[in-house]
């Protein structure tokens, strides 16, 4: 065999189990990406594309034997809590710094034509709104969402209607980070509270004075936990 073939069956080997793979298990596989821009974002587009087609060059193809399964983040989406409709004298009582709030409001896109107990009519939506008798006195104001749950805040993306983040479909993004990296900014917070480098592969930072040895024991077996944890 002359060198050229041997590298050329070479480059073909490491592809092929990626796509006899695909084809046996028929099974399409999720992959979840997280994304800190919006999805008409055209640099992260490009990226995106990129990224795909590295895929399709290991035998990955979209639609095929695998699927992207992206959910929005709360901190993508535009948030309106009940208090600050209410500081903006919206919902019951005008509260102390109303004109912040409304602002804010401004800013959010958000005119109310019309308000009155129970009721915010905006130019595309009627948004429901609850007081309910708080257990240490006073109230406490709610949205009812269309899908009936009482809720502190809505959301909205790009002209849709406010909903409850559980219509919506929202995720925190912490909780979409993965344990691994939850791992990763546990040794950070451990290293932040010692004082030194916050990255684990360095030294660990000596004992502050002033910390118990216990104390400062405890916090290495941690920060030890949390690094193994994340090479593993
Ligand atoms: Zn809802």
């Amino acid at each position: 065999m002359r060198r050229r073939e041997f590298i050329a069956l070479l480059g073909g080997a490491t592809a092929w189990p990626f796509a006899a793979r695909a084809q046996q298990i028929e099974r399409v596989r999720r992959i979840a990406v997280l994304l800190s821009a919006a999805a008409d974002d055209t640099i992260f587009q490009t990226r995106i594309g990129a990224f795909l087609q590295a895929l399709a060059l290991l035998g990955w193809t979209i639609g095929r034997n695998w699927a992207v399964a992206r959910r929005r983040t709360v901190e993508e989406t535009w948030t309106i809590d009940i208090g600050t409709l209410r500081r903006a004298g919206y919902v019951g009582e005008p509260a102390p710094n109303w004109w912040k709030s409304g602002d804010k409001l401004c800013v959010l896109g958000f005119w109310p034509k019309t308000w009155r107990d129970g009721w915010i009519e905006l130019p595309y939506q009627t948004l429901q709104t609850e007081q309910v008798p708080s257990r240490f006195g006073g109230e406490r104001f709610y949205f009812r969402c269309d899908c009936g749950r009482r809720v502190e805040k809505l959301h909205n993306t790009r002209g849709k209607p406010w909903r409850c983040r559980h219509c919506s479909d929202l995720t925190y993004a912490t909780r979409q980070a993965s344990a691994r990296e939850r791992e990763r900014i546990k040794t950070q917070k451990i290293r932040e509270r010692l004082g030194g480098s916050l990255y684990f592969g360095d030294e660990f930072p000596a004992k502050p004075k002033g910390m118990h040895w216990k104390r400062y024991r405890r916090l290495w077996t941690e920060h030890e936990d949390a690094k193994n944890y994340f090479w593993q």
